[in-house]
């Protein structure tokens, strides 16, 4: 289906543009005055900015049905593994007998509804996350869980420069952080080395990190909540890449729009510098289109009401109730009901925020509560679905 959106705003290299934009076949076909054709649908966007889609750069897609877990602060991120993990207790018992493939996607909708389009998945594959109909990309890498919860991490070294994933440093002690040492003395801090937090640096750690060319992602709600501090960003951003990441539910924010405002209220890094850590750094490091309304680019990308007049500034005002519309591969995938119908898509009227999406979430919530009756009653997305 082609799709003509009118009179839509954005802005590129500090300059705003006001134009037409043109999808065709999963992909922005052309940008500029356009007329509309026969049987394509046209859409008048005024007082609307358009986002390219966003991506999270840590995730545990499976794990976000889980409320925040644990009696912080920890020192290390052992400590708090060992008081979660009561595979008897509730909620962990309820929430790990449900499907596998329910839980995923549940994480593909927790990234959807805030314009994120790509997530960088940590944890075991699944084949139904490279499915076209899943609700984003997922991007699939090397990993390991960390240097205490791995038994074989030699084994999980991919061969060539793919990107590496590990959870690494996180924590405030002695202990988290020897991590980088150790990695490195394990020749495993690499240019495709990606450390998951990195809060625990001491100065030879960001040399290390700095000399070797590694990368940070960075997951603020999630050492605030376990650790009450953060990463230094502000040091290492100058001359690391740094990307940033939600990690799930169990210790990180709901959805990535609220982790960018977590992030901001740092004041480690910029509004700008925020926006790039969801957009062309995390590109750069996972080798992915970079997000860009561009033509020939995958029709990736968020509309959202202009809240703020400011491009970047609109971003932090916006909440997924506020979203207009997310489409993946040029398909309306979340939304406002009424422009499901204009468009003519078919999918699922939300009682939440007049809100449309295109995944069966009833059926879902059905499978999903048959194994953990109340269990979810306290995750944040499925109070915002399914809340009164
Ligand atoms: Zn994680």
């Amino acid at each position: 289906m082609n799709l003509l959106l009118k009179n839509i705003y954005w802005a590129s290299d500090g300059k705003n543009i006001t134009t037409d934009i043109r999808i065709s076949r999963g992909v922005i076909s052309e940008i500029g005055t356009l007329s509309s054709l026969k049987r394509e649908k046209t859409i008048d966007f005024k007082n609307h900015f358009l986002y390219p889609g966003l991506i999270n750069s840590h995730d545990h897609l499976e794990m976000n049905l889980y409320p925040l877990m644990g009696n912080p602060f920890y020192n290390n991120y052992t400590e708090w593994a060992q008081d979660i993990y009561k595979p008897t207790e509730s909620p962990v018992k309820e929430i790990e007998g449900t499907g596998i493939k329910d839980r995923l996607i549940w994480g593909g909708i927790k990234n959807l509804i805030s314009g994120v389009t790509t997530v960088v998945h940590h944890n075991p594959w699944n084949r139904h996350l490279s499915k076209k109909k899943f609700p984003v990309k997922v991007k699939e890498t090397a990993w390991a869980h960390s240097l205490v919860f791995e038994k074989n991490i030699q084994k999980k070294i991919p061969k060539k420069s793919l990107p590496f994933v590990i959870h690494a440093a996180e924590g405030l002690d002695d202990f988290a952080q020897h991590e980088i040492l150790k990695l490195n003395g394990l020749g495993l801090l690499r240019a495709n080395t990606v450390l998951i937090h990195a809060v625990a640096l001491n100065e030879e750690n960001k040399k290390l990190i700095e000399q070797t060319e590694a990368s940070v992602i960075w997951c603020p709600s999630s050492n605030l909540f376990m650790f009450g501090k953060t990463a230094p960003v502000d040091e290492i951003k100058i001359k690391t890449k740094v990307a940033l990441g939600t990690d799930s539910t169990m210790t990180g924010s709901p959805t990535l729009l609220d982790e960018m405002r977590v992030a901001r209220n740092t004041n480690l890094a910029t509004p700008k510098e925020i926006y790039e850590m969801v957009t062309s750094i995390p590109a750069k490091i996972f080798g992915l289109e970079r997000p860009e309304i561009k033509i020939g680019n995958r029709a990736d990308f968020w509309i959202s009401p202009i809240i703020h007049e400011d491009y970047l500034e609109n971003i932090f005002k916006i909440d997924s109730s506020k979203i207009r519309a997310v489409f993946v591969n040029g398909k309306f995938r979340f939304g406002d009901a009424d422009l499901a119908t204009d468009i003519g898509a078919d999918g699922y009227q939300l009682s939440w925020a007049s809100k449309w999406i295109a995944y069966d979430i009833f059926s879902l919530k059905k499978r999903i509560e048959s194994k953990t009756k109340d269990a979810c009653n306290q995750n944040p997305l499925w109070k915002m679905f399914f809340g009164e």
